[in-house]
Parts: structure tokens; sequence; C-alpha cells
């Protein structure tokens, strides 16, 4: 069996653990070292370090305190990684604790985050999912049971001073031309939140200071929320720094593509097994900017779908120039009105498309004036008839029911 390099107990505060961060900076101590060809343990908490709880109210995602994501597992340092190399990390496995068989799906307020329907859905709401085995259903979204497809949703190596320094100066940028703005454009350091692993004093506050925030995806990875990069894939990832420093954590028990809700795909606290090897100068070699990754071997076969397209008018009519974010946001609103026919309420669809293994593809870019997404509904994961027919939708199978909305502050 693999060693754990690094344990987190559940029971206590992120804060308390020096091997876990929740910023980016060249100078967060390496928490473990290990070498090429070593396969090694990492427990992850769930991404808000144990703000949300198992229970039937959404105030905890109402109160959620966005500074302080994501907390992470590392950084793992690899012997002899050097700037310019590709570290390769095969994900081995993933798993959950036994004391913790479940994971939580929710929409932040608009005012605390927003999520990719805030407009539609401005309320905290939050949805619950039990583990089965590889299977999970939730008590707030009856009529669904469907395998996860296990994967971080965060993964990367720490950025150099000089990527650092350019991610916070574009993000700024962005950020002033609407400070105003709810939700925010950008997530700027905030260093009274900041936990910098084995940082400590003076160097601890001026890390702090400038940190990176963990919320968007960048060059070197990160937060890129891609449901097939499940258990058994292979990463490759750039080296900036000596020692590469990988970091991990936001583990998904499962993910609709776009993970739309925000306050998560299904969020979990669990440890993940994984292999390290360097392709000396690979960035060179093969041209490499960002990740690039292999699937794994293995995914849940569900092949049938309705598939709802969408196009770049919005929801006021207004016509955009192949816009592929308004678009995928009109195939959700059509698979959710959709699937309200059902007996589901909006926020339940909604949460739904979220958690499931939904797909969404680009599908035309070059139409001018219309780009078209699609959202692919898997047909299988509902225990009724999800498809059109004669008869129309005969099957309700949630009267009565809602996910937990928050109650107003
Ligand atoms: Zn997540």
């Amino acid at each position: 069996m693999a060693d754990t390099i690094i344990k987190i107990d559940l029971s206590k505060s992120p804060y308390e653990n020096e091997q876990v961060h929740n910023r980016w900076h060249p100078d967060i101590p390496m928490a473990a070292m290990v070498k090429p060809g070593d396969d090694f343990i990492v427990e992850c908490h769930d991404w808000t370090g144990g703000q949300i709880n198992n229970d039937d109210s959404a105030d905890d995602v109402r109160d959620v305190d966005l500074t302080q994501v994501h907390f992470l597992s590392g950084p793992v340092g690899v012997e002899g990684a050097e700037p310019g190399d590709l570290l390769v990390v095969e994900i081995l496995d993933i798993g959950t604790f036994e004391e913790s068989q479940w994971g939580f799906n929710g929409f932040f307020s608009k005012q605390n985050g927003g999520g990719f329907l805030t407009e539609h859905y401005p309320d905290a709401q939050k949805s619950i999912w039990d583990f089965n085995g590889m299977f999970t259903k939730s008590r707030h979204i009856p009529g669904v049971e469907f395998a996860g497809l296990i994967h971080p949703g965060l993964i990367g190596c720490l950025p150099s001073k000089e990527m650092l320094a350019e991610w916070n100066r574009r993000e700024k940028e962005l950020y002033d031309t609407d400070p105003d703005r709810v939700p925010q454009l950008a997530a700027l350091p905030f260093a009274d939140t900041a936990h910098m692993g084995k940082l400590t004093g003076t160097a601890k506050q001026e890390a702090a200071a400038e940190g990176a925030r963990t919320v968007p995806p960048r060059e070197h990875g990160g937060n890129c929320d891609i449901k097939d990069l499940s258990r058994g894939s292979t990463i490759y990832f750039p080296v900036y720094v000596k020692d590469g420093g990988l970091s991990v954590g936001d583990l998904h028990f499962s993910q609709g593509d776009g993970e739309i809700t925000f306050c998560g795909a299904i969020e979990m606290a669990g440890w993940i097994h994984m292999r390290v090897n360097l392709i000396k100068g690979g960035m060179e070699k093969y041209a490499i900017k960002n990740p690039i990754f292999k699937p794994s071997p293995m995914t849940p076969k569900y092949d049938d779908y309705l598939i709802f397209e969408g196009v770049s008018v919005d929801e006021q009519g207004k016509q955009h120039y192949l816009d592929v974010h308004v678009a995928y946001r009109q195939a959700v609103l059509n698979a959710i009105e959709y699937l309200k026919k059902f007996g589901y309420t909006g926020a339940q669809a909604y949460s739904l498309l979220g958690c499931a293994p939904v797909q969404g593809h680009i599908s035309g870019v070059v139409d001018i004036p219309n780009a078209c997404a699609t959202l692919w509904l898997p047909t299988d994961i509902f225990d009724f008839d999800v498809k059109p027919n004669m008869e129309g939708p005969t099957t309700q199978v949630a009267p009565g029911t809602d996910l937990p909305l928050s109650k107003d502050k």
C-alpha cells in the first residue's frame, strides 16, 4: 500500500494543517517530498474546508466565506523537477472517507459569488448527495441515480514569481473595468484569510498579500473542473519552480460539463492516489503551455442522451455575435424548462445539471451571428422515461419537494 504523505483531520480547521494552503505562491514550502516513479496518497478537505453541512438548510451556502477557498493539499515536491520540465501525474485512484459518505452541490446567492444562472436563481440553495459505493442519489432531487466519474476539480503546480505577477496584473486590469460589479469580475489577492502552508512570520505576510486566489483555471491547470480528468487519467503539467510543487483539492464525486452551479459539482472530502514522473525539458519538447491529459480507460457507460441546443440569442431576445457563453446558457435553460414538465422545480433541474454526467459541447462557432452549444443529458440516470413520446410527460417525479432555500439575512 502506498504511503499517505498528507493526512487531514475532518474535525479540525484546515488552517491548523501546515500541509494545506489556499493561495498560489512560489514561496510556499513543499509539504512533502517524493521521487520520480513514487506513488503516494494525499488526503483532501472538501473545497470549502468543511463550511457546508449534511442537513436541510442552505444558510451555510448563503454564508460561505469565499475568500477562504480552495483548501488544497500540498505542495508535493518532486526531486529533480526544474522549470521547463513536464510533471507526469497518473491518477491511480480516488476515494471517499468511511466517515464522510456524502457530498454537496449548491448555488451561491448572487451577492456572494453567484453562478452560471445567477440572474434566474439569485438565492442560495443546496442539494445533498449520498454515496452508495460508486453510485449516488439525493434526497432533494428524487428520480435520479448515477455512477460517479470521480475527479479532482483542482490540480496544478506552483507558479514562478514572474507568472504570479502576470496573473495578478491581468486580473486586476479586468477587475478595474467594473470594480463595483456583483458578482465581481475576478477574485484578487486577499491576505486576511490566506493560508500559506508552512510559511510563517514576515515571509508569510508578504506572500499572503500577493498570493493568487485559487478560483480561476490558469496556464498551470489549477481549477479547471474537467470531469474527464478522472481516476485513471494521466496529466502532463508544466513545471515553473524547483521541485515542481504539485497541489490538489476540490474533489468531485461527479460533475456536469461547465460546473454550472459554481458551489460546485458534487463536492466531497476524500483521498487521491497518484504516481509522478518527469519529462526533462518536456515543455519545449512538446510545445506545452497549458497542461494536457489522457483520460481514464474507465468511464460510466451512459451512451443515450437527449441533446438540447442553444444559440447566442439571450433571454431578452438580444443577438450576440458567436458568443458560446450565451449559447450554452440557452441550452441549459432549455433543458431546465423541459425537466420542469416532469415535476422538477427549476432549482432541482439546475442542480441536477451541475451534478450529473452531463456533457457540454461547442457545436458551431462559425455560422454568423449564432454560436451553437449543446447540452447532452444522459437518459439512463432517470428511473422513468425522460424522452418525448405521444402521451406527453406522464411521470411527475417530485411533487411537493424542492431544494432547501436559504432564509433572507
Ligand atoms: Zn468543486
